[in-house]
């Protein structure tokens, strides 16, 4: 993976959006943009419970998968405009994004039933114990059904959960959950990434190895077992990458932050497989 091109590419596809977009916008996107594209296969995993289905969408056709959803938590919006970004890359031939050949399962929205105002806009709030999807495997949602059903079929070796600290009212720095390990190398290129930005990884989180704003999932005991990422991190690696809410970054660049430290984290994959 040539990473300077392809972050190039990122942060110019990235700034398209001036705003990161609300649910319905992303959702729309995709419809209008994929419903109808040969290229592109469109697939339903149930229902929510306001008889909603569940789509994803898979570009390319590598023997290999890699999986990302967006809006598992209400108001966690940034990377459903990342989403829209990778979309973009993937559909251009020339771009160093889909010359890497693997299929890429796109959620756009995992997560609709708890999203503010059915949906319509992005607010800061913080969400309640019941509208959790991701640590609830052993009483799931439809939602969670959905995405475990999704990484059961393809076997992602590398899975993104786009869930950010973009809706707490308050500035949350940066951290990243990771299910496996990372060169030492790979944390410090992340660290970097946000000290570009003038942002500090968060103290809160400091792995042994990889320092400050880092934590292995499993550090977190059982409680880890009930979550789908620990499902996930038996197909592969798993990072849940936490953008803040701040002025440091304008929105594109928020999108680009989150997108490339998935890069770094998935080059990383690639090159101990
Ligand atoms: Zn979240």
């Amino acid at each position: 993976m040539n990473q300077d091109k392809l972050f190039k590419e990122l942060y110019e596809k990235s700034k398209e959006e001036n705003k990161i977009l609300t649910p319905v916008e992303v959702i729309n996107y995709f419809h209008h943009h994929f419903d109808e594209d040969p290229n592109v296969s469109c697939e339903t995993w149930g229902i929510d419970n306001t008889g909603r289905p569940i789509l994803s969408y898979t570009f390319g056709h590598g023997p290999q998968s890699i999986l990302l959803y967006a809006f598992a938590d209400p108001a966690e919006a940034v990377g459903g405009t990342g989403i829209i970004a990778l979309s973009k890359l993937l559909m251009d031939k020339q771009s160093e994004l889909s010359k890497l050949n693997y299929s890429w399962v796109i959620v756009p929205c995992l997560n609709f039933v708890d999203q503010p105002n059915h949906g319509l806009e992005n607010s800061k709030l913080q969400k309640t114990a019941a509208q959790e999807v991701d640590w609830c495997v052993s009483d799931p949602r439809p939602e969670t059904t959905a995405i475990l059903q999704i990484a059961s079929a393809y076997k992602p070796i590398f899975t993104f959960p786009l869930h950010d600290e973009f809706h707490h009212p308050e500035y949350v720095a940066p951290y990243c959950g990771l299910g496996k390990a990372i060169d030492v190398d790979t944390a410090s290129n992340i660290t970097a990434l946000f000290a570009q930005y003038n942002m500090q990884m968060n103290h809160e989180y400091a792995d042994k190895e990889l320092g400050e704003g880092f934590f292995i999932m499993e550090s977190i005991g059982e409680e880890i077992k009930n979550s789908t990422f620990y499902a996930f991190s038996q197909y592969g690696q798993v990072l849940v990458c936490e953008i803040p809410n701040t002025n440091k970054a304008n929105d594109s660049e928020l999108v680009f932050l989150q997108m490339a430290i998935g890069f770094t984290v998935l080059n990383d994959t690639i090159s101990k497989s």
